[in-house]
């Protein structure tokens, strides 16, 4: 069985990986469109003055409690290369009308679960925390339909709670609009919080306990930093890219950069397709379409519900600025991992991440190292470098008070690369779930559907060769069958 896999990011590289481990595909081949590997994973080593710097363009680390992420990196030898986030100075911020105000502790998935920290915070008013106090009240509304994350947890915690606590840090994900955001699609386990305690802060309370019960266990654990939520190997996430690149060269997987896929048909009669590139034509029994939905949906346009659902799955385009500053030139220390900006700051940014406390090893001894995320679902920022660089700097002007100039500074541009799962998008699943079942040699994978983070992008590599493998099989037993009683 011939696999042709399109996209070389996380998603088609992992799709490939775990293909090359069956004994299933007897030719494996990859193909994407840009000069390198990894997608959105785009991780820029400085050297400098003796060490280096660390700069990740896209993504920056991983959810460890999402287990197809660590259980990669152990299969690809990474297990120990593996970093948590700095244990000390965790504090992280929220802006408030243009000051920094610290997080309340004891957030469980986001939603708090310490009563007095709730109480001492200045970002909500008296009001505000009453209304919060509610939460304990108000019993689980009896609705089966989905919501949005804003209308979701206003109901629960009230409006102020939500825009200025809940929203930067869960919409900040996927740099999108709650208000728009499906709870379902985003985070459907705050509806089973709902409904199972009766009360989203009864809920994280239980959680809270729960996750320092796992994270007590977990501390005899080899991992380094394994208490921590988040995981990135030693020099960025392209450790994982070079690792998967360098599998499948030795597994025979046939690697083409470079290689832009404008057309795919059906080959009926023989029951394969048809992949056309810019200056040739592929023959393949089966095929994983690891692209962006909406350019998914553009390849598959012969079927035209399946192609239209794709393509009607926004993404919203954002950039990062990386600066680099000597800490003398800081007015104060970087005290913490950093701040989110709530939407209705009306910023361009998103957020701001002291990188250089964070990861302290992403910068060299006496270094600061500052991303700012720009951009988000329905906002409209200037697409140029200049600009964003400028934008960067007002930025850390205004929270940090820093003017030096920076010694080093890198812009990553990402047009269209977050999938917003909006309202409805949990029936637009269902709708390409059931087209694909015309096509038991066609799969999907990558952030446009079931998961935004690196560990979901890997698992629908995964799921995307064993939905192949199995329904292949079972046609081909099926065929056979038929066969010997004819
Ligand atoms: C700025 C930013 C920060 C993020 N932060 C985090 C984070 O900290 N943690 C986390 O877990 N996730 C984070 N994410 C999300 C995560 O990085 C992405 O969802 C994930 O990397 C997407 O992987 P993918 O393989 O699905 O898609 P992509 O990485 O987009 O890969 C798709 C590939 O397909 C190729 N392609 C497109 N069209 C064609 C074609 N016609 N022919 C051939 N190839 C084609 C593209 O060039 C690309 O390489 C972040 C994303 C961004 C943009």
């Amino acid at each position: 069985m011939r696999l042709t896999i399109v996209g070389g990011g996380i998603a088609g590289l992992s799709a490939a990986y775990y293909a090359s481990i069956t004994n299933y595909y007897s030719q494996i081949t990859i193909l994407e469109s840009d000069s390198r590997w990894g997608g959105k994973i785009s991780t820029d080593r400085v050297t400098f003055d003796d060490g280096q710097f660390i700069i990740e363009g896209g993504p920056d680390t991983f959810l460890a409690s999402k287990p197809w992420g660590v259980a990669l990196c152990k299969e690809l030898g990474l297990g120990e290369r593996l970093h948590g986030t700095n244990p000390n100075n965790k504090s992280t911020f929220v802006l408030n009308h243009n000051r920094l105000l610290p997080l309340p502790e004891g957030l469980a998935m986001m939603i708090p679960s310490d009563i007095p920290s709730i109480l001492r915070s200045r970002l909500i008013s008296w009001v505000g925390k009453a209304r919060m106090g509610f939460d304990f009240l108000q019993p689980a509304k009896n609705i089966s339909e989905d919501e949005s994350l804003g209308a979701f947890v206003s109901r629960r915690l009230g409006r102020e709670a939500y825009e200025n606590l809940i929203e930067p840090l869960m919409s900040g994900i996927y740099a999108g609009d709650g208000d728009q955001l499906s709870l379902m699609s985003t985070f459907p386990y705050l509806r089973d919080l709902e409904v199972k305690h009766g009360s989203l802060a009864r809920g994280a309370i239980e959680m809270r306990k729960k996750m320092n019960a796992s994270a007590r266990a977990k501390h005899a654990s080899p991992l380094q930093g394994s208490r921590s939520a988040f995981l990135t190997p030693t020099t960025g996430l392209a450790e994982i890219v070079e690792a998967l690149v360098a599998h499948l060269q030795s597994h025979n997987v046939e690697l083409r950069l470079n290689t832009r896929v404008t057309a795919i048909t059906r080959n009926v009669e023989r029951g394969t397709w048809n992949v056309t590139l810019d200056t040739e034509s592929l023959e393949t029994d089966a095929l994983i379409l690891a692209t962006p939905a909406p350019v998914s949906g553009k390849l598959l346009s012969f079927d035209e519900e399946l192609s239209s659902t794709l393509q009607s799955i926004p993404y919203a385009s954002t950039a990062t600025v990386s600066l680099a500053y000597r800490q003398a030139d800081l007015p104060q220390p970087l005290n913490g991992y950093g701040y989110v900006i709530p939407r209705r700051e009306g910023r361009k940014a998103l957020a701001g991440t002291w990188t250089s406390t964070k990861f302290p090893h992403r910068a060299p001894d006496g270094y600061a190292l500052i991303r700012v995320f720009i951009g988000r679902a329905g906002q409209d920022i200037p697409w140029n470098k200049d600009d964003l660089l400028a934008i960067a700097k007002e930025e850390v002007k205004l929270t940090s008070g820093i003017t030096a100039e920076p010694m080093i500074s890198r812009v990553f541009i990402w047009e269209g690369a977050m999938p917003q799962y909006n309202l409805g998008h949990p029936e637009k699943l269902k709708q390409i779930d059931s087209a694909l079942e015309k096509y038991p040699s066609l799969a999907l994978a990558g952030n446009g559907y079931r998961g935004i983070g690196i560990p979901d992008c890997i698992h629908s590599g995964e799921l995307a060769v064993e939905k192949i493998k199995n329904l292949m099989s079972l046609r081909g037993a099926f065929v056979a069958t038929k066969q010997s009683l004819n």
